[in-house]
């Protein structure tokens, strides 16, 4: 439990003119969608931008206010924080903006109200706290090997921190695991310290489904948002190569995200899309309450059984909602028109003002 408090947030929240909400957020990663699912529903918006990276916020004209700073670190500094409070900002979370702001700085000193569940976010980045949400909640995850010695089939091997895919490999064998941690370490990918906190879980020969949910603690109900599929370096150009040149390549490929497709899931398979999401948003409710509030993703492969099995979750906006900025198919079925994600926390926003219920989503 950081610095800042809920009761503090509260106070400067209480001292917001809340007919001049601005909706803010690091320009990056998702903003452009939050900035303009903002303006859809009638707030203004402040993107807190690093110098040089404007371009894309000013070609589609998504931010009303630019603070622009020397790095995204910033935006933990007190005057860009005195800026945010000035204009009545509530600040939305994203990917970038925890791994530029720094867990810490969240917890500790960032004195900005925020959408969501500020806690929350270091459940998701401590693999252990995810994988206890998950296990909490009873979803099916992938088997987990103590020790390589035990490798007896294909398992992944992760190391700590999201590295956007960096280094994970996939081993059969106990001597296979050793022979490729030197080659990622003659690489430069790991130090010694990382291939002590390995972790090695199951190889699941899936089709990978990024799921997007919304969990409205407003009117506690989880909404499907969308599906994307994952667009990764360097195994996505590897898997194009015939076979026999793959195995001239002596470096394992790595996992980097480029970007992503709009997917869309077995419709026969929504039984079980909902009810994880469900049971992940009960577990995190009691392991770190409030719970989820707002975005959330599970990412997840489904197996030639039909199972939908998830191997790690985001707790705030991940980057395949840029896959439906317009909307999604679900997003259509519930709303019946266009909605992004950012579109539907400012909507949350809107109706917590309406509801004078804002102390449930913010903190
Ligand atoms: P990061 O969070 O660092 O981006 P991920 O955990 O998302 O890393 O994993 C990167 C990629 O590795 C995934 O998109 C998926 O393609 C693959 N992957 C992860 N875990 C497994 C697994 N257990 N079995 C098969 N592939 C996996």
């Amino acid at each position: 439990m950081g610095e800042v408090k809920k009761e503090d947030i509260l106070d400067i929240l209480a001292k917001y003119d809340k007919s001049e909400i601005t909706i803010a957020t690091l320009g990056s990663h998702t903003s452009l969608h939050i900035l303009q699912g903002a303006k859809e529903e009638g707030f203004r918006t402040a993107i807190v931008c690093q110098k040089g990276r404007e371009i894309p916020y000013q070609r589609f004209g998504v931010a009303d206010e630019y603070i622009i700073v020397d790095e995204f670190k910033d935006i933990v500094n007190e005057d860009v924080q005195q800026k945010l409070r000035d204009m009545n900002a509530i600040v939305v979370p994203h990917g970038s903006f925890v791994a530029y702001a720094g867990l810490d700085n969240v917890e500790d000193k960032f004195n900005v109200p925020m959408f969501g569940n500020r806690d929350v976010l270091r459940w998701e980045a401590e693999r252990d706290k995810e994988r206890a949400l998950l296990v909490e909640g009873d979803v099916r995850i992938p088997f987990k090997y103590d020790s390589p010695d035990q490798i007896d089939r294909p398992v992944m091997v992760k190391f700590p921190g999201a590295r956007g895919g960096r280094g994970y490999f996939v081993a059969s064998s106990p001597e296979e695991f050793d022979a490729k941690i030197e080659a990622m370490k003659a690489r430069g990918w790991l130090e010694d310290s990382d291939v002590e906190a390995a972790h090695i879980e199951e190889y699941v020969s899936g089709c990978n489904y990024c799921i997007h949910y919304f969990y409205s603690a407003l009117d506690d109900t989880v909404e499907l948002m969308g599906m994307d599929t994952r667009y990764e370096s360097s195994i996505d150009g590897f898997v194009r190569m015939p076979a026999k040149d793959q195995l001239d390549i002596d470096l394992s490929p790595s996992y980097v995200v480029t970007g992503n497709h709009p997917a869309v899931i077995r419709e026969s398979l929504l039984p079980q899309v909902f009810d994880i999401a469900d049971k992940l948003t009960e577990s995190a409710k009691k392991l770190v309450a409030p719970g989820l509030n707002g975005p959330f993703c599970m990412q997840t492969l489904v197996n030639d059984n039909l199972e939908v099995i998830c191997f790690e979750i985001s707790a705030r906006t991940d980057g395949g909602t840029n896959t439906f900025m317009d909307g999604s198919p679900y997003s259509y079925l519930t709303y019946g028109k266009p909605m992004s994600m950012g579109r539907r926390i400012a909507l949350e926003i809107k109706r917590g003002i309406e509801r004078d219920e804002l102390e449930k989503i913010i903190t």
